[in-house]
């Protein structure tokens, strides 16, 4: 007789092999146990909510710039108008770039880190351009005012009050945008491309000196309060998400290293133990930003999925040796010391709209979906796990995989082969094959950035609709 299969996620029946009880981990059982109380459903922000609120904050910068505007023919003035216009845009594009990556639990939790990176991507390049427009239709402006040339234009522009500033400021942004640019992100380390990153502040605090010194903002009791009020908002939640919370994290959890074991080739779980952990309400399919205080690793802030839901005060994850400060995490010791900030990200179950789940993951993007796979409420037969691997000695947590299908009566299949190989394991049809009623599931998808785009392409061929693939890459 099959085992009846659980409906609800499973809690705390198994344990990780590298529980070790002591005295010092049976006491912080006990202090979880009294900070645990019962959790409200988080505040989720959908992309499309997000979205329209960023359309009609631009929309409302778009009207007051308009209402200021001088009605005139005369070329200067045209000049002028579109400068104002566009550097109001410029200014509330910063502001919205900066909201971006704030860590606002409601927007990481409904948009997911790697689209919101993916917007702030997108978003900084109209920020630039928006940029470049003002300062080239404010030159243009001054020159025909003053009937002058480009050059005379520039010199007598810079010696305006806080026009030299946002000069700098548009320099440090447009740095920061060239690091970013793809060609370059790949060849510079993501610690320098992050340490240019932060000349963002720098540069968003003399665009908005440079903004209260023109008319547009201070000339208006109503647009100077607005603008101040929306500038200081934004300030308040990059302090708070990014440095408030993570320290009172850091004490409040006191997180330590418990054990390290092998998974496969270049491959280790990593578990982790703290105090109350439960109560950062951390979901199957999230990842938080770890940060292991010891030689190689304390300067850089790694994210990485749980591979397994949170239990006992433990926090488990599966990483996959890529670069230095991978292949440093195999050599952790028990009781190094964890900053975890987190949880963020949008792969978790408040996206499922259908009873049937096919759960998808290529290489190192097993760790979320092993989470889900455990945990995601269904029946025999709900649930379909297909794991894409270059070969079977590159499949990690395969035992816990086949324990889980076999005790929840799930599908699980590996697709193995090298990705150019002539038979593609992920073509519309080979899908089909395998999950006959492929159209009717709710789909979780994740693996590196190619093979992420070629099974959504896939899926989508082979019926799923877009809205319904779930997906996440493990880059931002
Ligand atoms: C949301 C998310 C979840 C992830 N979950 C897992 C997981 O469960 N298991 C796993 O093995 N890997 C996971 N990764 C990938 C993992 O974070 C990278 O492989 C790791 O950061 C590489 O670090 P490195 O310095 O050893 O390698 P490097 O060779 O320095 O970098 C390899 C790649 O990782 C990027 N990277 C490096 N440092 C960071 C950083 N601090 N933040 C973001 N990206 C960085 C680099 O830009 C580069 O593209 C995840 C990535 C993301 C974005």
């Amino acid at each position: 007789m099959p085992r009846p299969v659980p409906q609800e996620p499973p809690r705390t029946s198994s344990r990780t092999s590298s529980r070790r009880t002591s005295p010092r981990t049976s006491s912080r059982r006990t202090s979880s146990r009294t900070a645990r109380t019962t959790p409200a459903s988080p505040v989720r922000i959908p992309p499309r909510t997000l979205h329209t609120g960023i359309v009609n904050g631009a929309l409302g910068v778009t009207a007051m710039g308009a209402v200021q505007a001088e009605p005139s023919a005369r070329l200067d003035v045209l000049f002028a108008t579109g400068a104002h216009l566009t550097g109001l845009l410029a200014g509330y594009g910063v502001l919205v770039m900066l909201f971006l990556m704030a860590r606002v639990p409601a927007v990481e939790h409904g948009v997911g880190a790697d689209r919101l990176a993916r917007t702030h991507a997108l978003g900084g390049r109209y920020v630039l351009s928006l940029c470049a427009a003002h300062a080239v239709l404010a030159l243009c402006g001054y020159a025909a005012h003053a009937d002058t040339d480009l050059l005379r234009a520039a010199v007598d522009l810079l010696g305006y009050p806080g026009l030299a500033a946002a000069t700098a400021g548009t320099v440090l942004l447009a740095a920061v945008g060239a690091t970013s640019a793809r060609a370059v992100r790949r060849r510079v380390r993501h610690e320098t491309w992050r340490a240019v990153h932060l000349l963002t502040y720098v540069g968003a605090a003399l665009a908005f000196a440079h903004q209260l010194a023109g008319p547009d903002i201070a000339g208006g009791v109503l647009s100077l309060g607005l603008w101040s009020l929306l500038h200081a908002t934004v300030a308040v939640l990059l302090v708070w998400y990014r440095v408030v919370v993570p320290v009172r994290q850091a004490l409040r959890h006191s997180l330590r290293v418990l054990g390290v074991h092998d998974e496969g080739p270049g491959v280790v779980s990593v578990v982790v133990q703290g105090i109350g952990v439960d109560a950062l309400r951390a979901e199957p399919g999230q990842f938080f930003r770890w940060r292991f205080l010891r030689r190689g690793l304390w300067y850089t802030a790694l994210p990485f999925s749980l591979s397994a839901p949170v239990r006992d005060d433990t926090l488990r994850i599966t990483v996959k040796a890529a670069g230095d400060h991978t292949r440093r995490i195999r050599r952790l010791r028990p009781g190094t010391r964890v900053l975890a900030t987190g949880p963020f990200g949008a792969l978790t179950a408040h996206r499922r709209t259908r009873r049937k789940v096919l759960l998808l993951a290529g290489g190192v993007g097993i760790t979320p979906i092993r989470a889900l796979f455990e945990t995601l409420p269904g029946g025999p037969g709900d649930l379909t796990l297909l794991y894409r691997a270059a070969g079977a000695g590159q499949l990690v947590l395969k035992e816990e995989l086949e324990a889980i299908a076999r005790r929840r009566q799930a599908g699980l299949h590996y697709l193995l082969g090298r990705s150019d190989e002539p038979f593609d394991r992920l073509a519309p049809q080979a899908l089909r094959n395998l999950v006959p009623d492929l159209a009717d599931h709710d789909v979780y998808l994740c693996g590196p950035p190619g093979m992420a785009a070629a099974a959504t392409a896939a899926l989508v061929r082979a019926g799923v609709p877009e809205e319904r693939i779930h997906a996440e890459c493990f880059t931002f």
